[in-house]
């Protein structure tokens, strides 16, 4: 409640890939996605809130017309700081006490100034961040309650947004690079056709790719849905897109 987000220092993973593509097209292009000059691009400030009270999680459900935990990821459009917020269904957290809830929220522009507290967000204590949020739902009255009942950490995410930004062919590598015998690459950083990056559905998928590829064992992976050839998807689409979904 009492801390800023700190930034930490670049990881060994990142460190790891810039020393396997010294000199080897064949393994991508790390620079595209990591360094100091990506971070204004792909920065995020996430917060996670612990609550003993119940004052948050009823003024939500009166707000969205959803019960607690039941409804989706909710984003405050206007702030200043593009903030959503995922109130989880309880319990999130395996072994999580009863009586508390658990929810969550980022901000898209952690470099700019908050509505309330006036401050960027990545400048902001877990208290002042959980308080900008409460002002943006007009949580006033209930404000104190809340933030009595709460611990908000902030944390910050350099890099969230970087499989996001623009990026040529070649600037992730295959899961097995030509010619490699006894390597494979997996994770977010490894191109696979049609997939869709960020989810967690890619990276399951580079890891079944590369194995198949490397011990030829098991059935290759099936192929990528492709939502945008399915009609029903698309007649789903349409019907929210229509106001009718
Ligand atoms: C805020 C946020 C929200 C997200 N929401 C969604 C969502 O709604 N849906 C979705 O599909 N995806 C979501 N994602 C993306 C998803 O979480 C990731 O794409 C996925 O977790 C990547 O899986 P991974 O196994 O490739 O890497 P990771 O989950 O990052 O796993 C890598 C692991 O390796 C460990 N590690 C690193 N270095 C070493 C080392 N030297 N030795 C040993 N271990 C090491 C790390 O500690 C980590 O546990 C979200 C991501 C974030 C950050």
């Amino acid at each position: 409640m009492t801390e800023a987000p700190s930034p930490r220092a670049s990881g060994r993973a990142w460190a790891l890939w810039e020393r396997l593509a010294q000199g080897r097209t064949d393994f991508g292009n790390p620079d595209v996605f990591f360094g100091s000059a990506r971070i204004p691009d792909s920065l995020w400030v996430t917060f996670t809130v612990t609550d003993t009270g119940t004052e948050f999680s009823n003024q939500i459900a009166a707000l969205t017309g959803s019960e607690s935990g039941r409804g989706g990821l909710l984003t405050l459009k206007d702030s200043g700081w593009v903030l959503s917020l995922s109130v989880f269904h309880q319990p999130e957290i395996i072994g999580q006490p009863p009586g508390t809830t658990v929810w969550w929220g980022y901000g898209l522009y952690p470099d700019r100034n908050g509505d309330f507290v006036g401050k960027r967000m990545d400048q902001c204590t877990g208290a002042e961040i959980l308080e900008e949020t409460l002002r943006q739902l007009r949580f006033d009255k209930q404000l104190d309650a809340i933030m009595a009942s709460s611990i908000c950490v902030p944390c910050y995410m350099p890099y969230v947004n970087n499989i996001w930004l623009p990026r040529s062919r070649g600037n992730k590598p295959p899961p097995v690079p030509e010619g490699a015998t006894n390597l494979g690459l997996i994770g977010q950083y490894v191109e696979v056709p049609r997939e869709i990056a960020f989810t967690i559905e890619c990276s399951a998928r580079t890891a079944w790719e590369a194995i198949h590829r490397l011990l030829k064992r098991g059935p290759a992976p099936p192929p990528v849905y492709q939502g945008q050839y399915d009609p029903k998807a698309l007649f789903d689409t349409l019907k929210v897109f229509a106001g009718i979904g």
